[in-house]
């Protein structure tokens, strides 16, 4: 049999080493052992149940268009799990001046796609409102060559809406959904789309405009099916997060999996590998898929390619933190039909974002108490994170009592760390990444996968793992009848 060794044992890692076993059971001789240095497998994504509560300590949730985690889901049998946010309730607010607004109906990332709520929102000022207006006049950028051409997110969102959209609406949205520095961001890298869309339309509010009207015709065309659940805009599990990844390592074999176990070295022997481990002993085997973080790569890469592992330094991470807060519902004495607040960089505050975990996802609470959970850190703070545990929840709370008026004491704070823990794909990210897979891609049984490279989101790093596997199955001249085109490219 051969053997594939999996290091790493996060989404990407645990998507790779089910879709080995999915291989041998079409009949594929193939296998897998799956190293974790945690004791828990999951990686990033980490639910804790606590008195009654149920706590997702980094991602809740992922993007339903993305159609990677519902075909696993599917596949695991997990999917009437599946848990949509409750859009009876739906609200985001954003501080500004101090103030809490509503972001306003209509606006699609950080464009208006509707009149009234934006003409009529306090979030802007009039100045700033007519800014970013200018959108639907000021031409596209002159691309040479065609193509579409790399910016920062911040410099592209002050070229076509002006400073005051980049401060309050597009660096707490988007900006604060990467953890990432908009004066750092790649566009290409993060939102390929909004290049192209400036491209294609001419602008943002015309391209946003006609996504939503494409969006409501699909949702004439397929009604939902009498009894299904609707489909939000972002969707979760019932009881967390963690069913997907707990159902996943149930269902590729636990037994191949080794959490509590760090590959400390990898090496090359003839027509294989080898990787030592944290407990002195070493393992062979066919081939390596690294599913860690790209810093975790590089120590293991740089023995065997420089030009890699140089590569790899270039994808910095930013750390943060998760604090989530319990309440009793009847003391926390906020309007809790909403999902949560977004505080812009420009505000000063310590928080950036805060979710009311209860409302946005149902069940997360017992009857009677609520959930909330704040986050801190990114790129512009990474100071906090020298805090203790305890320190974080104060600061936690103190700034929900500030921006949102929460009162009442918690009845127990959950803080999750999560150092160097957000890929930051700056300028050139692309390049980085294209010069990884080049040079593993002529590296027989190297492969490199997860939320470093080619998107951060969980559906992204479900194929990325999937493609790591497909390089190779693909080296060994098997290809599966659920390959696509995309899950076969690695390059
Ligand atoms: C706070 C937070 C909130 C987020 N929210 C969302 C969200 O709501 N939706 C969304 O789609 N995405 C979200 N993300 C991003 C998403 O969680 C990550 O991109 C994704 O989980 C990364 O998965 P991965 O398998 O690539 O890496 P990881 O989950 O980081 O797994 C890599 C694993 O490798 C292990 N490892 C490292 N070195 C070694 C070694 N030498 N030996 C053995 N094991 C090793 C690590 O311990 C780790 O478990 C969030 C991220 C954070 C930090």
């Amino acid at each position: 049999m051969r053997k594939i060794i999996i290091v790493g044992g996060g989404i990407a890692g645990l998507a790779a080493a089910y879709k080995v076993a999915r291989a041998a059971e079409t009949g594929e001789d193939v296998g897998f052992v799956l190293f974790e240095k945690d004791a828990r497998l999951g990686g990033k994504i980490a639910t804790e149940f606590v008195d009654g509560f149920t706590v997702d300590g980094g991602p809740d949730c992922f993007l339903t268009e993305k159609p990677a985690v519902h075909r696993i889901a599917k596949m695991l049998d997990i999917f009437d799990q599946e848990l949509p946010t409750d859009d009876s309730r739906k609200r985001t607010y954003i501080l500004s001046r101090g103030r809490l607004h509503d972001l306003p109906d209509g606006v699609m990332m950080f464009a208006p796609t509707k009149f009234w709520p934006f003409a009529t929102t306090g979030l802007f000022s009039w100045p700033g409102k007519i800014r970013m207006g200018m959108d639907l006049f000021i031409k596209p950028k002159q691309v040479s060559g065609g193509g579409i051409e790399d910016e920062t997110l911040e410099s592209f969102v002050v070229r076509r809406m002006g400073r005051e959209c980049l401060d309050r609406l597009a660096e707490p949205l988007v900006g604060g959904v990467h953890a990432s520095d908009p004066a750092k961001m790649s566009l290409a890298a993060t939102f390929p789309r909004l290049l192209e869309m400036e491209q294609n339309y001419g602008g943002m509010i015309k391209g946003f405009s006609a996504a939503r009207k494409k969006v409501a015709e699909m949702r004439k065309k397929y009604p939902p099916k009498p009894g299904a659940k609707p489909r939000t805009f972002f969707t979760s599990f019932e009881g967390g997060m963690q069913r997907l990844t707990d159902a996943m390592a149930d269902a590729a074999g636990r037994h191949s999996m080794r959490p509590g176990v760090a590959v400390t070295g990898i090496s090359q022997r003839p027509g294989g590998w080898v990787v030592d481990l944290d407990d002195g002993t070493r393992v062979e085997g066919d081939a390596v898929i690294l599913a860690t973080e790209s810093w975790a790569a590089e120590t293991l890469v740089r023995p065997i390619d420089t030009g890699i592992a140089d590569a790899l330094s270039g994808i910095t991470h930013s750390s943060s933190a998760t604090v989530s807060l319990a309440f009793e519902e009847s003391e926390i004495g906020i309007d809790m039909n909403a999902f949560g607040v977004l505080c812009p960089l420009i505000e000063g505050r310590l928080l950036m974002a805060a979710t009311l975990s209860s409302t946005k996802w149902p069940g997360r609470a017992p009857k009677g108490k609520v959930l909330v959970r704040g986050f801190v850190g990114g790129p512009h703070n990474q100071a906090i994170m020298a805090e203790s545990d305890e320190r974080l929840a104060e600061i936690v709370l103190g700034e929900l009592r500030d921006v949102l008026g929460v009162q009442g004491e918690p009845l127990f704070s959950k803080v999750f760390r999560w150092e160097k823990g957000m890929p930051q794909y700056t300028i050139g990210h692309l390049d980085r990444v294209e010069t990884i897979e080049r040079s593993s891609a002529v590296m027989p049984g190297l492969a490199l996968a997860g939320g470093s490279y080619r998107g951060v989101g969980l559906p992204n790093c479900v194929e990325s793992g999937e493609r790591a596997v497909s390089k190779i199955l693909g080296e060994w001249d098997i290809t599966l009848a659920e390959d696509t085109e995309e899950q076969k490219r690695y390059y």
